[in-house]
């Protein structure tokens, strides 16, 4: 038997996400700067970079996430097994 449920959670893919890259740093090293230092343009190509890989984690994950909140697992009592569906 299979069984699709769709699972419904406002914001939680941005809390992942928050949660995962607020601890990436955004410095260029240099122990002058601050994290993001606005008069630092190699802190800024860093911030920038991280923000990239956000950006690209956040696309990867929409190919599963509807609406950045609704996801649909297939549940099969036959394999034993639940899996997410991409969307449409
Ligand atoms: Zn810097």
């Amino acid at each position: 038997m299979q069984i699709m449920i769709t699972f419904k959670t406002p914001d939680a893919v941005e809390y992942a996400l928050e949660d995962e890259f607020s601890s990436y740093e955004r410095t260029c090293g240099d122990g002058e700067c601050m994290d993001d230092d606005p008069n630092c343009p190699d802190c800024e190509e860093v911030s920038l970079k991280v923000d990239e890989q956000m950006e690209d984690a956040r696309t990867f994950i929409e190919q599963f996430v509807q609406h950045g909140e609704m996801v649909n697992i297939l549940f099969d009592t036959n394999e034993n097994t639940a899996t997410v569906i991409k969307r449409r």
